[in-house]
């Protein structure tokens, strides 16, 4: 699928509170050129909220004529690795935008910042502090107390700057020092309590090595990478709301480039779905998923294997706007634009995923004809192709009852039907094995109705899908449904006991029109009737696999219509 023709669908004029204040800055002259980046910790794959971020932060600059910088936010090296780092280059780039130069780390400014923490404790605004991590808590206070000074705030500049030196030679151990602004231990606003802005890591740093033992925190490194990118608008979600005195602080602090100026919007978050990458890990890991690309996952990679188009989400991420408040969304909406889109854009084929065989007794034995097929009724342009019709085909188990009742408008004893782009057929006996299951159906088939209509104007209520046994193709088909059976499964600690037990269910010997082979991995398809599908790269030649990407019925038009 070309997925290159991107980062101008979103509306043009969207207004939100975000561009509206871009729209200003550029307006009096605050901003020059808008500069925005979105900077993702690379300790695992990015997740459908990454992509509402990416699409904001992407988006703007190029709604704005600006620039967005791709920044890893690598500060904590005990988590991150080179494999989230590929993959989270990928995923931006599927999603259809592309960053300004080079992708850019935190770490490519360890230097400056430690500079910068050395510029503070001249300046009597930073301190080395030897008290332990809980300790520190406790010293903290709460929302209604005020926190306590440390026993080592008063440590004078000169004993502070030797003793950060010693930091960063390694003279101690993890934890046993921590270098920290020196803000109010009263303010109201816990984040200006003192924070921690340097931490002892003795671990190598996928792209320091060895260089460093002492780490800046988030806090510290962002805003002044913010800073020296020249990054106008730094916008994040709303949990950082109450760091903004804190990054305002550094900034008028610190002799930085420039200002940069934080905004924050609401995160993201989806029923039957979790989101926190502590927990997709945990997910990995644990083996209750086949990877972090396994289409049950609600990462990009993951929905990408499903066969939910970049386009799709970014249609989503458009409609749910920008906001201030939290709140969750029905995953529905997200199936309600992929069908949306595929609908216009997909393929029709046939595939026959539980087969029940039917042999049409009064059709030529040996014979075989072609027979036309529309690809796409919602594209002229998808043109036409030739299925394949003879002697026996497949159908669907679901669509034969032996004892039907009178709405059941398929195919049943004596009852006639239409095979798609086919004929009409009679079912006239069933063929069952020595337990009784039914194993094959005797049909006749009228040659006046080719193409589906008959000349004597007789009508049919169903229309089946069907494939011929001449050459159909032996594939696997997997279905998914919610990976979760409670909407709300990241509330729990113990969320992993709520896994939907079917959330995978795995077809084998399913039948496919061949021409369904001619696909690539990441093309989507309809397979009529059943729903959108997508090959999966588990495929072969000698084994193909899809996956279902999506039912057809869509719930959220029936939400909506109810509502
Ligand atoms: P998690 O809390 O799950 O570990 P994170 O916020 O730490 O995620 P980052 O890699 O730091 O993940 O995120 C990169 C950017 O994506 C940040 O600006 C972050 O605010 C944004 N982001 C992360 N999750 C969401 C979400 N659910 N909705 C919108 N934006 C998000
Ligand atoms: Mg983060």
């Amino acid at each position: 699928m070309n997925e290159t023709e991107t980062q101008t669908d979103a509306a043009p004029e969207t207004r939100d509170f975000i561009r509206e204040r871009i729209r200003s800055d550029l307006a009096d002259g605050t901003t020059d050129q808008l500069v925005t980046r979105f900077p993702p910790e690379p300790n695992g794959y990015l997740h459908i909220g990454h992509a509402k971020s990416i699409c904001l932060n992407f988006g703007v600059a190029s709604e704005f004529k600006g620039l967005c910088r791709l920044r890893f936010d690598d500060t904590n090296p005990a988590k991150e690795e080179q494999e989230f780092i590929d993959a989270i280059e990928e995923d931006v780039r599927w999603m259809g935008f592309e960053w300004d130069g080079a992708p850019r780390h935190a770490s490519d400014y360890f230097d400056q910042l430690y500079d910068w923490a050395v510029y503070l404790i001249e300046n009597g605004k930073a301190y080395v502090d030897d008290l332990n991590a809980e300790e520190i808590r406790a010293y903290r206070g709460t929302l209604t107390e005020p926190g306590k000074d440390s026993p080592y705030r008063g440590r004078s500049v000169e004993e502070n700057l030797d003793l950060f030196t010693r930091m960063k030679n390694g003279e101690f151990p993890d934890g046993a020092k921590v270098l920290r602004a020196k803000i109010d231990m009263s303010s109201g606003n816990i984040n200006m309590r003192d924070p921690v802005i340097y931490r002892i890591v003795h671990k190598s740093h996928p792209r320091t090595g060895d260089t460093w033992c002492i780490y800046p925190t988030y806090d510290f490194a962002h805003g002044q990478s913010d800073a020296i990118e020249g990054v106008t608008h730094s916008l994040c979600t709303l949990e950082f709301e109450d760091h903004r005195p804190l990054y305002d602080w550094l900034v008028e602090n610190l002799p930085v480039p420039a200002s940069p100026r934080q905004y924050e919007f609401a995160r993201l978050n989806l029923t039957y779905t979790v989101l926190s990458k502590r927990r997709l890990t945990q997910l990995v890991q644990e083996g209750h998923v086949n990877g972090w690309n396994d289409p049950r996952m609600p990462t990009i990679s993951g929905l990408r294997r499903r066969g939910i188009p970049a386009a799709a989400i970014r249609d989503f991420v458009s409609r749910l706007g920008v906001t201030k408040s939290d709140s969750t969304v029905d995953p529905a909406l997200l199936d309600h634009c992929v069908r949306e889109l595929l609908n216009k854009t997909a393929e029709r084929r046939m595939a026959v995923l539980r087969p029940l065989k039917v042999v049409i007794e009064n059709y030529p034995d040996g014979e075989g004809e072609n027979l036309d097929a529309v690809n796409n009724p919602e594209d002229d342009a998808a043109g036409k192709r030739q299925v394949r019709f003879g002697r026996e085909i497949y159908i669907e188990r679901d669509d034969f009852m032996e004892d039907a009742p009178k709405k059941f408008f398929r195919l049943a004893p004596g009852r006639e039907v239409r095979l798609r782009w086919a004929y009409f057929i009679t079912c006239t006996d069933v063929i069952k094995d020595d337990v009784g299951e039914i194993i094959e159906l005797r049909c006749t088939y009228d040659p006046a109705t080719k193409g589906g209509d008959a000349p004597d104007g007789r009508k049919v209520k169903g229309t089946l899908h069907w494939v011929a046994a001449e050459n159909a193709v032996d594939a696997e088909v997997r279905l998914y449904d919610h990976l979760f059976t409670d909407p709300a499964p990241g509330r729990q600690e113990d969320f992993v006991s709520t896994l939907n037990p079917e959330s995978l269910e795995v077809l084998t010997g399913c039948k496919l029109e061949p021409s369904l082979m001619d696909f690539e991995v990441g093309d989507a398809m309809q397979f009529e009737r059943l729903g959108y599908f997508a090959k999966d790269p588990d495929s072969t030649d000698a084994a193909p696999v899809f996956n279902r990407t999506m039912t057809l019925r869509d719930t959220w038009a029936k939400i909506q219509a109810n509502s």
